[in-house]
């Protein structure tokens, strides 16, 4: 019932199976019968489960220790579940206790084991206390294990805990819940449904995964007893801190990236684009005329807020090839002097409207001329399926997406092509960003 095992080989490590190994007294009346098991786990880094079966008069407590080649990390280990099974005697056996007047209780701690690479594993803990089979206690806790170093980390403190609980993370896990359709609770519980998830769900790290994973009457079981959503690294980076981050191994095809670029704007719809945006973490650049932004002050603002890049598109949007040189050289420099003046940014890209420039255009200004290789005719086609259709088509590692922010279907469209460029390993992220990689 408990999360998948990678228990590839089973076999009985050494033939204890049923014997009664020890006989040792908490107390000249109390009796301890104790069965150990050793299961041989094929894994890299290599690890065998302890089967350690222990009871105390009505009491049974089913442990699992796992045993690496490390000593340090097999000491941590051993003791960590010890102690959890001493907790379980103890009040089991207090003569006040409920349980022990109830009788019939039992005790399993179980681990799942997940390998990230060679020298690093998750470690998954399940503890589960019954009486008269019924669950009175259910915890998870999850650990990382560095071989290299010999240490072991608590999983909640790789993890940056105010970023988990960011409207960006949180909408993440909606979408994948709503994706696997998981949630079957009322639609007004779903926000609080997901902030309980997350809080006393166990993150365990995987190979290329960030796994949540927990108990809510509102979601569905889908591994085992439990609900489990899996998150890939790609999209868990803004929740890890620099230590997990250093940890994880650096994979090919993870960093596939897009650059979303809007233009035209601000205008009423650029905060439908801001929305979207914002709802699947991506970030863009805004190619903004000078004259809408003294228009929407507040969008280009939030344009900034939201962590966006803002870059000149023109003041007017003039042919800066047919003008004259002191038109042009206004155009462009009035926006850059508007921008700054109204977010506190100093541009560094221009896009000439029309995609048109000259080489007399590039003397206007220092600003770097930025143009796209992905059109997807948004301006014409105003058909969201299509645009969507045009997008998925076109965009490969490294693309500059061509869209404007100052039409409604330019909005859906985007959202629809962010969920499955998405599913397709990008990263959506500004056209600085992208350049300056290169
Ligand atoms: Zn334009």
């Amino acid at each position: 019932m408990y999360g998948s095992r990678v228990v590839v080989v089973f076999f009985i490590f050494l033939a204890l199976a049923l014997m009664i190994t020890s006989t040792s007294f908490f107390s000249p009346k109390q009796a301890t019968f104790e069965t150990n098991l050793y299961e041989e786990v094929q894994s890299d880094p290599a690890i065998k489960r302890h089967i350690r079966i222990t009871t105390l008069y009505g009491a049974v407590s089913h442990v699992e220790i796992p045993k690496t080649n490390d000593h340090q990390v097999n000491d941590f280990f051993n003791d960590f579940v010890l102690a959890h099974q001493e907790a379980y005697f103890t009040i089991t056996q207090h003569p006040t206790n409920r349980l022990k007047q109830e009788g019939q209780s039992s005790h399993r701690f179980l681990f799942d084991w997940h390998v990230v690479d060679e020298k690093i594993a998750s470690v998954v803990f399940y503890e589960h206390w019954s009486v008269k089979n019924v669950t009175y206690r259910f915890t998870m806790e999850s650990f990382l294990v560095d071989f290299s170093t010999s240490t072991v980390y608590s999983s909640k403190n790789l993890l940056d805990n105010q970023s988990i609980k960011s409207i960006g993370f949180q909408n993440k896990l909606e979408q994948a819940i709503h994706k696997q359709r998981l949630f079957y609770g009322q639609e007004d519980t779903r926000k609080k449904t997901i902030n309980q998830f997350i809080k006393n769900g166990v993150f365990i790290i995987e190979r290329d995964t960030l796994r949540i994973q927990g108990t809510n009457s509102n979601l569905k079981n889908n591994d085992g007893g439990l609900t489990s959503i899996a998150i890939p690294f790609r999209n868990a980076s803004a929740i890890m801190t620099p230590t997990l981050m250093k940890l994880l191994p650096i994979r090919e095809n993870q960093n596939k990236q897009l650059a979303f670029t809007f233009d035209d704007g601000p205008n009423r719809h650029t905060k439908e684009i801001l929305n979207v945006l914002m709802k699947h973490d991506a970030k863009a650049t805004f190619f903004v005329l000078g004259m809408q932004v003294e228009m929407f002050p507040s969008l280009a603002k939030r344009i900034v807020e939201d962590g966006h890049e803002i870059a000149n598109h023109s003041y007017s949007h003039k042919d800066l090839v047919k003008v004259s040189a002191q038109v042009a050289k206004s155009e462009i420099n009035k926006t850059t002097k508007i921008i700054k003046e109204t977010t506190g940014v100093t541009v560094t890209l221009l896009r000439p409207p029309y995609g048109r420039y000259n080489k007399k255009v590039k003397t206007y200004s220092d600003l770097r001329i930025t143009l796209w290789n992905v059109d997807p005719l948004d301006w014409s086609s105003r058909d969201p399926k299509a645009i969507t259709r045009n997008i998925l088509h076109d965009a490969k590692d490294g693309s500059i997406i061509l869209m404007h922010d100052i039409y409604a279907t330019s909005a859906q469209a985007l959202d629809d092509a962010l969920t499955l460029l998405n599913e397709q390993g990008y990263e959506f992220v500004s056209v600085s960003e992208l350049l300056n990689q290169e």
